[in-house]
Formats: C-alpha cells, structure tokens, sequence
C-alpha cells in the first residue's frame, strides 16, 4: 500500500473499529452478508468492469466453494481450512474447462453461455441426491481456530480482512504490465494483439480470478450460515451478484463494497415493505430490481462509484523512476540492411482482389510511403504485413525471416510496431500508461507477482521507458493526462510514442496525418523527421500528399489493389500515371 492507497487504509481501520464497537448482532451479520457478496463483486468488477465479459454465472462458482467445503467437512471431517483448497481448485478446473469453451464466443454470447452454464450446474446441485438435493446440506461446523469457533464479530474480521486483502491485490494488479494489458481487453483485441498481448489467455485468466473469489466467497458462505441449499446459487443470485456490481459501479474496485452494501440492505427492506404494501406475500423485489437495473444501466452506466470518485482527489504517479534499470534493448539492422520484403502478396475478399500481387523492399533508416486513392488497397496491405490479415498467397520476409503465418502478436515480438488508423487506445488510463503497454513486449511480470507488488523494479523499468519516449516525441508534458482528453494530434503521437516503446525494427504508420490540424500536422512533421534523423525505419500509409513528399525517401503508389508505380517523390510527383491516378482525384 502507498499513500495514494489512502483508501485501503480507511478501510482497515473501519474493519478494527466495527470490530470493537457494540453493533448489534443484526449489523454484524449483515455486514458478514456484505462482506462476502462484496468478495464475489470483486472478480466482477475485474471481469465485466475491466474486461467487459458479462458473466451471469459467478453464483455457480459461489456454489462449488459452498458445497465442495460442505460435503467434505461433513462426510470426511477434513478441516475447512483445507477444503476452501479443494473448493478453489475444483472452481479453477471447471472455471477453465468453461472459459476455454465460452471465452471464445464473442458478443452477446458469452452472457447467455454463462446463463446456461449457471442453470445447468443449479439443476445438477438441486438432484444430487449425495448433495441432498433442493434441500441441500445442513449442519456444517463453525469455523475454528483451536477450540475457538470464528464467529459473529470474529467471523466479520475474516470475511472483511480476506476482502480488504482481495481488493489490495486488485488494484496492485490493475496497476501493472498485466493489469494494463487486461484493461485494453474491453477495446477489441486488435490493438492489444499488436501490441504482443495473449489477449484469450488474460480472458481465461480473469475469469480464472472471479470464480476463485466466488469459491472464497462460497466457503464463507457455507461456514457463516452451517446449510448450504442450491436456492443461494441458481440463476437469481447470479443476476444479483452482476447487479450489485453494476449499481456500485463495475469499473471500480471500492464498487464492489458499495453495490453490495446497497443491495443486501434494500433487499432486505424491500422484502418486507413491500408484501406489506400490496397486502399479499410474494418476491416482489425482484421486479424492483429488474426495472432499476434497467435504470441504472441506462442513466448510471458508470454506477454510484463513479460519483464518489469523481469527487476524490485524482492519483498522480510520483515520478520516482529515474534511477531505475533499462528494458532490454533489440539488436538493430544496420544501414541499408533489408528490413521488409514484401513478395507477391494478394489479398481476395470474395472475388474482389484488395491486394493483387503487390512486391516491394524497405532497408533500414528508409522512410517509405504507401500511397494511392481510396479503396487501392493500402490499409489492407497494410494489415497483411502487420498480420492482422491472412494472406491469399505471397510472403513477407521482416529482417530476413518468413513471418507469413504468424499472427500480428507474434510479428510485434519480432519487433515491428504499429499505429492504427482511427487511434486505439485506453481512455482512462493515463498517457503515462497507455504507452507503457508499448512495452509489453520487452517485459514480463505476471499476475500473481503484479498482486503482491513484487514487480515493481520492472513497473519502474517501464514508466521510465514510456516517460523516455512522450520526451522523445515531444509529449513530456502530458505524462499524467488521462488518454481520452487528448486531442487528435496528441493522441496520434502518443500512438507513435507507445509504438516506439516496442524498441521496433520497423515502425508502420497508417494514415498518422488523418484528422489533423495544420500545427498538429507540422508536429507530426517534425517528430517523423527525427526519428529519420535517428536512423528509424518506417512504412506510412497516407492520404496527405503534402506530407508525404516531404518526409518520403520513397514512395509505392497502389490503384485498384495493383502497383502503379514506385520511386522517389520527384519521380512520383513527375509521373503522368500517377497524376492521372491519384493526384488529379486529390484536389
Ligand atoms: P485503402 O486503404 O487504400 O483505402 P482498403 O485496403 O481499405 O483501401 O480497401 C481495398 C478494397 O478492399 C476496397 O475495395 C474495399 O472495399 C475492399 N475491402 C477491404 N476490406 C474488406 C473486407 N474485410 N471485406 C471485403 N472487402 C474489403
Ligand atoms: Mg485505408
């Protein structure tokens, strides 16, 4: 915990004092209740919040912690402090076995898998007869410590202390090469792809995570209450569960506490008042809830945390990292060695051929443009390279080696790094941030040492990389900027900083001058001709001839998927082909 985790500390010593105070019992089991439904929340919050995989099965999960620790306690006698392992990895199994399935599906699938999955394992827990079936199983021991059974305000200090310890991991994840890469997950994979990421293997990972803690929270749950019966896991309390989240705000960690506090005390209410209003007894909260969630979503997306935070004061990152040790560096082509050898590369859409066997070299320190008009086929060939796209047929050789099959985040370990044409970035994360995942190549913390903060050497390695290349271009003022601020010309050289922090052997540009400003275009100028100057490779695909010409040392003109023309600018700008292709339709 650092000062900025100010927070973590309020908590603590809220956890202490509600300890010590004389709250009465009724408070004290509701706060239990909180306590773990809040556990559950958490992994939703890194999961739908941070990941934006909607997830109605989280009770499932809650369900296999409860019953593995209630059927084992009961018929083996094992302790519980050893079957909460054997609930947590039976959850990690199924969890896997599941997102290897369903984490796949894209859209709206991946909720109604989990809705599925959710029904499916209520009905197998509700006719087991060895799990007692819908009554479910009864008389479960305390939890204990000796002979001292952790109870009321004891049993409070360990739901809250496993939570506070889950919400402290959390945002020391959140805030690290892994944490960043998850959060770029909501964005579509493209751009993390190309920026190295796995981004399947952090999907499984995160749901690996939120059904770990619903399996702690479930454990609790069996040992607070001594049944466990399938009602407290079917689809109902799976809803609840995302509900919670979503009104205390599924993008925040201290959301998690909120949406679960607000929901269990009104439902409780809600549960009483109003069978009394209407006269008759029935679950009428659920309809409450259904039409706030609505509500909520519609007006509140960003849920109740949001405005708190809105108020709190802002985080900044102490720039502590001058002393700290450099990335790993790549060997670099020297001079006029072959960077890329693009060779008959054809690209069929149906029948229409985007790319038709287009060939052509870039050497090192050389600035090559791609030009033509709209629809030639430059951002295709262009995603071709990078990847991005298979190729009908042809190859492409990068510093000598065939990177035909491989895929854009294999290409981007090899050290060729991209921009994209409608920028792609994180918008609230910091510019600091979003290009520190520019990095991601060059480093390699995991999950689990990111939780317990024993990464920060490299964390500090790669704030310093990032600062080094914002400077580099230009951007040093804008460090601590939340992204989504920017305007167009500073977000598209934050998009080259973060491509640089690839230490890349070759840099591709798609369209950087788009949208621009003439100042910021002058910008984007003068950062390109530096990184010539510093013997940068670079493949541009732009529309803006003004730039192109002046910062090219050589230019490929494409028109209906073909190559036109290639040569220097001057001899480009003298073409009559070309004039008649391209820069006669320009003006
Ligand atoms: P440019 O970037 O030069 O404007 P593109 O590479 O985007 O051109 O497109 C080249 C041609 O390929 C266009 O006719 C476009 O409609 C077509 N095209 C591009 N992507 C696809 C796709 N995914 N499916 C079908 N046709 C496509
Ligand atoms: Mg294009």
């Amino acid at each position: 915990m650092n000062k900025n985790n100010w927070h973590l500390w309020l908590l603590a010593a809220a956890i202490a004092l509600v300890a010590l105070l004389p709250l009465p019992d009724f408070w004290i089991v509701q706060l239990n209740y909180i306590g773990l439904y809040a556990l559950v929340c958490l992994g939703l919050v890194l999961l739908t919040g941070v990941g934006g995989l909607t997830s109605f099965g989280q009770a499932a999960f809650v369900g296999i912690g409860a019953y593995t620790t209630a059927w084992l306690t009961l018929n083996t006698g094992l302790s519980p402090w050893l079957t909460l392992w054997v609930g947590l990895a039976i959850t990690a199994v199924s969890a896997l076995l599941v997102g290897a399935i369903t984490l796949r599906m894209s859209g709206h699938y991946l909720p109604l898998a989990t809705i599925a999955w959710g029904l499916s394992l209520y009905y197998l827990m509700g006719n087991l007869q060895v799990l007692g079936k819908y009554d479910g199983l009864q008389g479960l021991a305390s939890l204990s410590i000796g002979d001292t059974e952790i109870k009321g305000r004891w049993f409070f200090v360990l739901t809250w202390s496993i939570l506070l310890a889950g919400a402290i991991a959390m945002l020391n994840l959140l805030d690290s090469r892994p944490g960043r890469a998850i959060r770029s997950l909501k964005g579509g994979s493209q751009m993390a792809e190309a920026m190295g990421i796995n981004t399947f293997r952090y999907k499984v990972t995160i749901f690996l995570i939120a059904a770990l803690l619903a399996s702690t929270g479930g454990w609790l749950l069996a040992h607070f209450q001594l049944t466990v019966n399938p009602s407290a896991f079917g689809l109902k309390m799976g809803i609840e569960y995302l509900f919670m989240t979503v009104v205390g705000g599924v993008g925040y960690v201290w959301g998690a506490i909120v949406g679960a506090g607000l929901i269990k005390l009104l439902d409780d209410y809600l549960q009483v008042a109003l069978p009394a209003l209407i006269g008759t007894s029935g679950s009428y909260e659920v309809i409450v809830f259904g039409i706030a969630m609505v509500l909520v979503l519609k007006y509140m997306p960003d849920g109740l945390w949001s405005m708190v935070s809105a108020y709190l004061p802002r985080a900044t990152r102490r720039v502590d990292w001058q002393g700290a040790k450099e990335l790993p560096t790549r060997q670099k082509p020297s001079q006029g060695e072959s960077v890329l050898a693009v060779q008959q590369v054809r690209k069929q859409f149906g029948g229409l051929v985007a790319v038709n066997d287009i060939s052509f070299d870039i050497a090192a320190g050389q600035i090559v443009g791609l030009i033509g008009p709209n629809g030639a086929g430059k951002s295709t060939t262009f995603n071709l390279i990078t990847g991005l796209l298979s190729k009908t047929s042809g190859q492409v050789l990068f510093r000598g080696q065939d990177i035909s099959g491989l895929r854009s985040r294999e290409i981007a370990r090899q050290g060729m790094a991209r921009t994209f044409q409608h920028v792609k970035m994180i918008a609230d994360m910091t510019v600091l941030e979003n290009v520190a995942l520019g990095a991601y190549t060059r480093s390699r913390g995991g999950v689990l040492s990111s939780m317990l903060r024993a990464n920060r050497a490299e964390e500090q390695s790669l704030m310093k990389e990032a600062q080094r290349q914002l400077e580099r271009i230009g951007m040093g003022e804008y460090l601590h900027e939340q992204a989504g601020n920017l305007a167009m010309g500073p977000q598209r050289l934050m998009e080259i900083a973060r491509a640089l922090c690839c230490d890349p052997a070759l840099l591709l540009l798609d369209e950087p001058a788009a949208g621009l400003r003439h100042q910021e275009k002058q910008a984007l100028i003068q950062v390109l001709r530096q990184l010539q100057s510093e013997g940068m490779t670079l493949l541009l695909v732009e529309h803006d001839m003004d730039l192109v010409m002046q910062v090219c040392d050589h230019l490929v003109v494409m028109e209906f998927g073909t190559l036109l023309t290639q040569g220097t600018p001057a001899e480009i700008q003298a073409s009559p082909a070309v004039r008649a292709a391209y820069l006669g339709t320009e003006h």
